[in-house]
């Protein structure tokens, strides 16, 4: 981080949070009144830095809010808790469109996009735009509990992308996770998998073992959206994002 930023961030969160930015939280980030103030402190700062150091644009009539910026910021936010990965500086706009428009493209890959599926209601490219839908990402905001949250789920892809690859292993903490990483992540999507093969349901709905990528980016989803759900049927796999997100966010979201 260069100095001029690093001021810069400073002089930021030196001024008082927005009350009205505070009233958007209040109104429509299903999960404000369930965070600590710990982690409600720490979440108007992300806030904050990331409102400020993306570039923000409303596509297909949007127009661009604070109400957009805040509460998409809070949730893309929710994942840097713990870690800041440099505040997503692989991704300098935010791109919003009113609501799930038509896939161009399906492809994936280091230079592709990672899309959410049939519905569209969101992309990431590699270094490129985060791409939402507003309605599904209000939705998100103001639903928490079904293990379904689309800004979670796009932000996660840029997390997995800051390796360089989109393979559904962001940068660990340290150098040790990895096995456990990799040895979890491989049995638990090879085990969702034959599920789904066989007719079956799982916590981890079926469009997260299309790929590896996917796996992290809906695995993110329930994790932070219905934690005691992914805790109870894959425990395992809670904890190894317990540990990469270091957060236990079914403390709470103890029913989700
Ligand atoms: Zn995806």
């Amino acid at each position: 981080m260069s100095i001029l930023t690093k001021h810069h961030r400073r002089k930021l969160l030196a001024e008082p949070f927005p009350a009205d930015w505070e009233a958007i939280l209040e109104q429509d980030l299903g999960i404000w009144p369930l965070m600590n103030d710990g982690d409600r402190s720490r979440l108007r700062d992300v806030v904050r830095i990331i409102v400020d150091e993306k570039y923000w644009e409303g596509c297909a009539g949007v127009e661009m809010t604070d109400r957009i910026r805040v509460l998409i910021a809070a949730m893309a936010g929710m994942l840097l808790l713990d870690r800041d990965h440099g505040y997503y500086h692989n991704v300098r706009t935010v791109l919003v469109y009113p609501e799930a428009y038509v896939q161009q493209q399906e492809s994936m890959g280091s230079d592709g996009v990672m899309h959410s599926g049939s519905a569209n209601l969101g992309e990431a490219w590699f270094n490129g735009p985060v791409v939402l839908s507003w309605k599904d990402s209000l939705e998100s905001a103001r639903n928490p509990g079904r293990g379904l949250n689309v800004v979670y789920h796009e932000f996660a892809h840029t997390l997995d992308m800051l390796t360089g690859m989109t393979n559904g292993t962001p940068p660990m903490r340290e150098r040790d996770h990895y096995g456990a990483w990799h040895e979890v992540m491989t049995r638990e999507f090879a085990d969702i998998r034959s599920i789904y093969e066989r007719g079956g349901r799982d916590v981890v709905r079926s469009y997260g073992v299309t790929n590896v990528a996917e796996f992290f980016a809906v695995t993110t989803e329930v994790f932070f959206d219905a934690p005691s759900h992914l805790l109870k049927a894959r425990p395992d796999l809670y904890e190894q994002f317990k540990v990469f997100y270091g957060q236990d966010p079914v403390t709470r979201l103890p029913d989700g």
